[in-house]
C-alpha cells in the first residue's frame, strides 16, 4: 500500500509541485490524472526554475518513471514543446515518461472554442485560462473526442475529425475569427498538427492502466499528482467557477484507471492562506493592502498565464469542506513565510449570512458571494521562517498557528512547507512511513 495521492486542497497553486517533488524523490512513479497544461506547477530543482504543465513534477528525478493517465487532456503540441524544454534544461526525457493511449487530445479548435465561449460569457465567463481544456472535456463527455491512441489509426483519426469539426463549424458560424482561428476549424490543418506530433510522441504511448497496476502489484512506491483544487473540482467545487475534472482521488482512480483499496492515503496540500484564480466566489478575500501584500510576498501570479492571484486569509470552512469531501487524512500547509511580515494574522472560522452563522461550505456561489467572514485574529509572529526544517525552530506563534489550522480541519498537518527550496521544509510525519503503516 505505498500509494500516495496528493491534492490541491484550496482553489489550486497551494504549491503542489513542490511537493510531490520532494515525494518523488522517495518515489519510483509519479502520476498525472487530471486537468491539462492549465496546470502549473513551479519547482525550484538545483537552483534552475521548471514550470511543468502537463509532464509529472517526477520528470525532475531521473529514477522516477511518469504517468500521465487517460483522465488528462493533453494538448500534443504544448506536450512536444514541454518536451523540448525539459530536454533543453538537461533532464532526460525518454522512456520514463509515459502517456496513455486512452488519453483525450486539445485540438487548436478547442482553443478557439475557449475563447469564444468566455466572449459569449461575458459578465458570466468563467475566467479559464483559455487553452482549451474545458471544451477537450466536453467533446469527451459528448463522444466527440479525439484520443491519443487515434493518432495511430489515419482512418479512425480522419472520420473522427470530420464529424466532430462539422459541429464545431455549426456552432462558431455567427462568430466572427481570425484567419489563424478558422484555420483551426480546417481538416487539413488538424491533420498536420496531428502528423507532426505523432513521431515524437510515438515512444511515450502506452497503455498506463495497465502500467500502473503492475507498479502497484509491485509494490512499487507511487504519488497520484492532483492539479488545481478541490474547490475547483467539477462536482464539489464553487460550480460554476471550476474546473472541468475532478480533483480529488476520485478523478485519480477514473482517470488512471486504478483499485480504490490501493490508496494508501490521501494529503490535501493548504497554502497558510488563500488565493484564487479567475472569477467565483472568495469569502475571505482581501481587497485592500494587506491582499497586495499577500500577492507580493507569496509571488501569487499565476505559472501559466502571469494572472495576479486574489488573496485572502486561510479559510477553514472551505478546508473543512475539502477535507470532508477528500478524506484527507493529512494536510501539508505551505508558504508559512510569507506571512513572517504581518503583525496580525487572521483565520476565517464562519461565514455569516443575513445574520445567521453558517460553517456548512454552501453549494450555491450565490450564497457563498453574499457571505460576511468571521474571523478569528491571532498576532504574528514577525521573524523570520524562511528555510526553517524543524518544527521547535519556528517561532512559537507560527507553531499556534499551525496547531489552529489542525484543530479547525481537524486533521493533522504532516509537513510544512517553508520556501521554495526542495530543502525549506519541515517533515513532521513522512507520508510514506505512514502509508506504509496502513
Ligand atoms: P502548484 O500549482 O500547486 O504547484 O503551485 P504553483 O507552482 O503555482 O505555486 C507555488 C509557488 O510557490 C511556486 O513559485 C513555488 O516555488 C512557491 N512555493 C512553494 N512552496 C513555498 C513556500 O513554502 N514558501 C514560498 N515562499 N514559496 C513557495
Amino acid at each position: 500500500m505505498s500509494v500516495l495521492s496528493v491534492i490541491g486542497g484550496q482553489w489550486g497553486d497551494e504549491g503542489k509541485g513542490k511537493v510531490v517533488d520532494l515525494l518523488a524523490k522517495k518515489a519510483e512513479v509519479v502520476a498525472r490524472y487530471q486537468g491539462g497544461a492549465n496546470a502549473g506547477h513551479t519547482v525550484i530543482a538545483e537552483g534552475k526554475e521548471f514550470i511543468l504543465h502537463l509532464i509529472p513534477t517526477g520528470i525532475l528525478h531521473a529514477h522516477v518513471h511518469c504517468i500521465i493517465g487517460s483522465g488528462v487532456v493533453v494538448d500534443p503540441v504544448a506536450l512536444v514543446e514541454e518536451i523540448k524544454l525539459l530536454r533543453d534544461g538537461g533532464i532526460h526525457v525518454g522512456s520514463n515518461l509515459v502517456i496513455g493511449k486512452r488519453t483525450h487530445m486539445i485540438m487548436p479548435y478547442h482553443k478557439v472554442l475557449d475563447t469564444h465561449m468566455e466572449e459569449l460569457l461575458g459578465v458570466n465567463r468563467i475566467g479559464t485560462t483559455g487553452r482549451g481544456i474545458g471544451p477537450a472535456y466536453s467533446d469527451k463527455a459528448a463522444r466527440l473526442g479525439i484520443r491519443v491512441c487515434d493518432l495511430f489509426d489515419e482512418k479512425v483519426l480522419g472520420e473522427r475529425v470530420r464529424v466532430t469539426l462539422s459541429i464545431k463549424k455549426r456552432l462558431l458560424a455567427g462568430i466572427s475569427m481570425s484567419d489563424e482561428e478558422r484555420r483551426s476549424l480546417e481538416e487539413a490543418h488538424i491533420i498536420k498538427v496531428c502528423s507532426q506530433v505523432r513521431e515524437i510522441l510515438a515512444p511515450h504511448v502506452r497503455n498506463t492502466d495497465v502500467e500502473i497496476l503492475e507498479a502497484i502489484t509491485n509494490d512499487k512506491r507511487v504519488v497520484l499528482e492532483g492539479a488545481q483544487g478541490i474547490l475547483l473540482d467539477l462536482d464539489m467545487g464553487t460550480y460554476p467557477y471550476v474546473t472541468s475534472s475532478n480533483t480529488g482521488v476520485g478523478g485519480a482512480l477514473s482517470g488512471l484507471g486504478m483499485p480504490l483499496r490501493k490508496v494508501g492515503a490521501i494529503v490535501a496540500v493548504m497554502k497558510a492562506y488563500c488565493t484564487r484564480v479567475g472569477q467565483g466566489p472568495f469569502p475571505s478575500e482581501l481587497h485592500g493592502a494587506m491582499g497586495e501584500r499577500l500577492r507580493s510576498g507569496g509571488g501569487e501570479y499565476g505559472a501559466t498565464t502571469g494572472r495576479p492571484r486574489r488573496c485572502g486569509w486561510f479559510d477553514a470552512v472551505a478546508a473543512r469542506h475539502a477535507v470532508q469531501v477528500t478524506g484527507a487524512d493529512a494536510l501539508i500547509v505551505t508558504k508559512i513565510d510569507v506571512l513572517d511580515n504581518l503583525e496580525t494574522i487572521r483565520i476565517c472560522v464562519g461565514y455569516e449570512m443575513d445574520g445567521k452563522r453558517i460553517t456548512i461550505f454552501p453549494a450555491e456561489a450565490s450564497i457563498l458571494e453574499q457571505c460576511t467572514p468571521v474571523f478569528e485574529e491571532s498576532e504574528g509572529w514577525l521573524v523570520p521562517t524562511v528555510g526553517t526544517r524543524r518544527l521547535e525552530d519556528l517561532p512559537s506563534q507560527a507553531r499556534e498557528y499551525l496547531k489552529q489550522l489542525e484543530r479547525l480541519t481537524g486533521t493533522p498537518i504532516w509537513m510544512v512547507s517553508t520556501g521554495p527550496g526542495r530543502d525549506d521544509t519541515i517533515e513532521i510525519q513522512d507520508p510514506f512511513s505512514a502509508v506504509e503503516m496502513n
